[in-house]
């Protein structure tokens, strides 16, 4: 029989995998689908384009529609630059908290929804129970977007998904959307004393985070949809965060780069943002070529993440809400996953242990309290699909 320390115990491996975003994911990946194979459980891996990582999903139960996917991400941030004062790779207990990197974001789930797969085996669920572990969640989102359309391709179709993102157990229905770029402004460098003759790239680079700026007083400065009106700020916003450029005070600078990303509000597109974007940098591009033409800026997308619009009387809402009790309304500001499943198809909502605030900290740590709330939530997940 699954139990809570059976869930406690596969905490302890998953945390035991330092599975940082930049590095390989597949000793984690061995493991649990060593833990699955165990229960009789059959696991696919849809791997990144480099082999170095793999997401991995199973379906447990009868080859039918109407199950549950519980979907949580295997990466987690780094650990440098903090100061720990437990070892991050070691679930430390004390005073009713799991300390660990990723007990909170988001192993803690993972590890509870894997505890319930044999407790769906004993329970002979007549829907499936579904799991989803992702890569490259820390870096914008991206790395399950392969594995969400072999799910919806290939897997029995699931009639709720539950990301478990820390949410302290209460049902969230929406988030904004993201969309970063990274812009690199290449000018042609002179003696500043020269400037006219040159392009200077830093100046170049401050006319688009200006119009950035003038984007935000817009946005405040408008009257709210209701779809965006739940949201603080209830606006999108357009933030650079990060910027380098330039080799010395009197030399126009040649390259300047820096991460402009779009937080949108559901009701409107990410793509008409990325459209407006793309206008200003092409009129700001003409001004520099007519001095020099082999100057210009050049725009990767970095991630873009689909809002997760709340949906009227949605399943996995409805799920979220009969299972915890929780009838408030709840948004949330940073992205996740439930944007690429919604937007494929699925009934979607955020749900699970923890809470965000101890997310991406030193001494990140999860209540014992809310990491056996995660486990009472999975009984009755399995409960639903066994009755
Ligand atoms: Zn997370």
């Amino acid at each position: 029989m699954a139990t809570l320390s059976e869930a406690r115990r596969i905490l302890d491996r998953l945390v035991a995998f330092p599975t940082v975003s930049r590095d390989t994911n597949l000793p984690l990946v061995d493991w649990v689908e060593d833990y699955l194979k165990g229960h009789g459980v059959t696991a696919r891996r849809v791997w990144n384009e480099e082999r170095t990582k793999a997401n991995l999903w199973c379906s447990v139960g009868p080859d039918v529609a109407g199950g549950v996917i519980l979907s949580g991400h295997s990466d987690v941030v780094p650990v440098e630059g903090q100061s720990w004062t437990t070892d991050p790779w070691t679930v430390t207990e004390k005073d009713g908290r799991l300390y660990g990197r990723g007990t909170c974001d988001m192993k803690g789930f993972v590890a509870l929804a894997l505890a319930a797969v044999p407790l769906a085996l004993k329970a002979g669920v007549r829907r499936p129970l579904q799991i989803a572990l992702s890569i490259d969640e820390e870096l914008g989102c991206v790395g399950c977007v392969p594995m969400v359309a072999e799910m919806a391709a290939r897997a029995p179709r699931a009639a709720a998904v539950i990301v478990g993102e820390p949410s302290r157990m209460r049902a969230v229905t929406g988030h904004k959307g993201g969309l970063m770029f990274r812009t690199e402004v290449t000018g042609f460098p002179v003696h500043s004393s020269l400037m006219h003759t040159g392009v200077n790239a830093i100046m170049e680079a401050a006319k688009l985070i200006d119009w950035a700026n003038a984007q935000n007083a817009a946005n405040r400065a408008a009257v709210p949809s209701p779809l965006a009106a739940v949201f603080d700020p209830p606006w999108t916003t357009v933030h650079v965060g990060q910027i380098r450029g330039g080799t010395a005070h009197n030399i126009t600078a040649e390259h300047c780069t820096f991460g402009l990303d779009f937080r949108v509000v559901p009701g409107e597109a990410a793509e008409d943002w990325a459209r407006a974007y793309q206008a200003k940098v092409a009129e700001v591009e003409a001004g520099m070529k007519a001095v020099r033409p082999e100057t210009g800026v050049t725009l990767t997308r970095v991630f873009d993440v689909p809002p997760l619009v709340p949906e009227a009387g949605g399943a996995a809402e409805a799920l979220a809400r009969a299972i915890t009790g929780d009838n408030g309304s709840h948004v949330v500001s940073y992205g996740t996953e439930a944007g690429h499943f919604q937007k494929a198809g699925y009934s979607t909502v955020v749900c699970g242990p923890g809470d965000i605030a101890q997310a991406h900290q030193a001494d990140e740590y999860i209540e014992v309290a809310e990491f056996e709330a995660g486990w009472r939530f999975m009984q009755a997940v399995v409960a639903g699909l066994a009755a």
